[in-house]
């Protein structure tokens, strides 16, 4: 299925360049860069390149091509220990609505020594 963006979309305008990000990732599908509030030091963001405010409104090619992507992430920052995460609904916890995996490495308590 072909691209689809949204025009007021702050995740769209990313894909489109219209608003900058550090870049990690993009290909046909997905599209990935940092978080702007990192939980931790590597938070990354993935993101389909076709807008759905929720996980139901997004073709699976572009979910097939986004755990891929984040296992991609999480190899090349070397994090052992990482959650991921995406939020579907306001109650739930999604502020901004088009359709973004959550990458978030956990440092172990020694990494924060010294
Ligand atoms: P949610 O709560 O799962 O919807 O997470 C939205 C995430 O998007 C939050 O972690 C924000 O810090 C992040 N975010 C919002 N706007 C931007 C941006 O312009 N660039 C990068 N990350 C953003």
């Amino acid at each position: 299925m072909a691209a689809k963006h949204l025009a007021n979309c702050i995740f769209c305008k990313i894909i489109k360049g219209e608003i900058p990000s550090y870049k990690l990732i993009e290909n046909e599908f997905v599209f990935s860069f940092l978080d702007i509030g990192p939980l931790s030091r590597g938070h990354a963001l993935v993101i389909p390149k076709y807008h759905g405010e929720k996980l139901h409104d997004v073709p699976d090619e572009y979910l097939a091509a986004a755990l891929p992507a984040a296992k991609k992430i999480a190899v090349a920052l070397g994090a052992e220990n990482y959650n991921i995460l995406q939020n579907n609904g306001r109650i739930a916890h999604q502020e901004v609505d088009h359709v973004h995996f959550h990458v978030i490495p956990k440092p172990r308590a020694s990494d924060d020594e010294g």
